[in-house]
């Protein structure tokens, strides 16, 4: 593939705020990029094999697996339906230990806040840098973005996102946001970027490097930026879930720490840690324990940071929430389970979703953040699923993520049909469907149908398949055979069968 697709195929999702929305492009012409790109697919197939059978192996050694996702999705379900009273418990919580909280609507209110937050702290002496620790509300928001356009640099600091960070590109990932890259890549690109010589791909080597470069970073950094994993609305605690410690750096060392969250990341109590502890680490890294959970409540005198802001995001989550199919998919705690298991993510990777979440979660949560009718990419998502169900089965909180694709799909159609004036009425799929409604509600129009298609199928029909529709049919048939109408319907045998009686 040439490097400039490659390369607008990588760079910084578009699907929200801060891009031109409108232009964002569909899934299926993103998607053919990534299909173009060999090593892409091998370096994906890889990785995401390997996390599924760990995964699996994880979850399969406990006992009470299914009980603990049923748990995990309770609590999530009681988080959303009384999310107002959470939210200002949380907030009581945060200012009695000695923390700031700020409310956002939107992308633009929490860049502002931040970057005030960051020029107050910084000051105008020194390096102008915040270290930040892996945040997809940041990204959501295009925090690096504003904070540049200030004059601040945001230092990324986990791992996987200084990798991106150094490439120009966006996350392909929520977990592993460099999936996409493998080991020679990541060497060329610290010794082009970093300024290093010659360094082996051997991971100890890269990982050193890394750290050599990071270790600089926290040391001077006054302002430091995270995201949240959970917040505790009882207590007012705030833990962040990571492998590598940077996180723990990035939220103790410097004098001023802001936490970016979005709304939905609340849990009622601190016991509710005991479920999500256990399937929160067995089904992102399949392990059983995590590496490095931090949790800090507001300040406190001699240990850590001496100011604290928490930044309740909303940026359309009020309007999920307002959905009551659509509303699951604020349960998400971001595991990237059901992009390891889903056959579509495997094959096209992260880029082609045009978002900061992608895969199945992402083909659900983004047309609902950005707005169905957003844009030409949005739209597109809840169709980037062969709706199998990989993603349902593995999720740690069951989020139905084929129901509300399945949704979804219908409001973006109800939408073209509202608002696209009459050529979104006359549109031949549009009028296929609204017949095949119709016909399909109404059983004598069913049959009469039946009895038309199968003396119209004769000369299409052969041997007890159709190979091949006409026309703009001819898609269906262009990789599957079609079952012909029966000589005997199902309708007709029940009658003969139970003497007339129909239901
Ligand atoms: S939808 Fe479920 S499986 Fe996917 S990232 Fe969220 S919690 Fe994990």
């Amino acid at each position: 593939m040439a490097r400039n697709e490659r390369d607008a195929a990588t760079a910084a999702p578009d699907a929200f705020s801060g891009g031109n929305k409108r232009d964002t492009p569909p899934f299926e012409v993103t998607a053919k990029v990534a299909l173009a790109d060999n090593q892409l697919r091998r370096n994906l197939g890889k990785a995401t094999q390997a996390i599924r059978d760990k995964r699996e192996a994880a979850a399969g050694e406990m006992p009470d697996w299914e009980e603990l996702r049923e748990a995990g999705s309770a609590i999530k379900t009681r988080v959303m339906r009384h999310l107002d009273e959470y939210l200002v418990q949380l907030e009581d919580s945060v200012r009695r230990a000695g923390g700031t909280v700020h409310w956002a609507r939107d992308a633009e209110e929490a860049n502002g806040i931040v970057a005030g937050i960051a020029r107050e702290n910084i000051g105008e002496e020194g390096t102008r840098e915040v270290v930040k620790v892996k945040s997809i509300a940041t990204d959501e928001i295009k925090l690096n973005e504003h904070l540049e356009k200030e004059g601040i640099h945001a230092a990324e600091t986990d791992l996987a996102e200084l990798i991106i960070q150094l490439a120009g590109e966006g996350s392909s990932h929520i977990l592993v946001p460099a999936i996409h890259k493998n080991r020679a890549e990541i060497r060329e690109l610290f010794m082009r970027e970093l300024g290093l010589g010659d360094l082996s791909d051997e991971p100890e080597v890269l990982a050193e490097a890394a750290r050599i470069y990071l270790r600089r970073k926290f040391l001077s950094a006054k302002v430091g930026v995270s995201g949240a994993n959970f917040a505790v609305a009882e207590t007012g605690t705030v833990c962040v879930v990571e492998s590598e410690g940077n996180g723990r750096m990035c939220t103790t060392l410097p004098d001023t720490l802001v936490t970016v969250m979005g709304i939905e990341k609340i849990i009622p109590e601190w016991r509710d840690f005991e479920v999500f502890m256990q399937t929160l680490p067995r089904s992102s890294t399949a392990e059983r324990m995590n590496p490095y959970t931090s949790f800090w409540t507001g300040v406190s005198e001699d240990d850590g940071p001496r100011e604290f802001h928490l930044v309740l995001l909303d940026n359309g989550r009020t309007e999920v929430l307002a959905d009551e199919i659509g509303r699951q998919s604020l349960n998400c705690i971001r595991c990237s389970a059901c992009l390891n298991s889903c056959p579509v993510y495997d094959r096209v990777g992260g880029h082609a979703y045009n978002s900061v979440y992608p895969g199945p979660i992402g083909a659900i949560l983004t047309p609902q953040l950005a707005g169905i009718g957003s844009s030409p990419g949005a739209d597109s998502l809840p169709y980037a699923s062969s709706l199998c169900g990989a993603c349902y089965e593995v999720c740690p909180v069951k989020i139905n993520i084929p129901e509300v694709l399945i949704h979804l799909r219908g409001k973006v159609v109800r939408n073209k049909q509202d608002n696209g004036g009459a050529k979104a009425k006359l549109d031949p799929e549009n009028v296929a469907m609204q017949t095949l409604a119709k016909t399909f509600s109404d059983p004598r129009l069913y049959e009469a149908s039946q009895r038309a298609a199968l003396v119209g199928q004769w000369p299409l029909a052969r041997s007890g398949a159709i190979h091949s529709l006409p026309g703009r049919l001819a898609g269906w048939t262009s990789a599957r055979d079609l079952a012909p109408v029966p000589e005997q319907s199902f309708r007709r045998w029940w009658r003969e069968e139970r003497g007339g009686a129909e239901r």
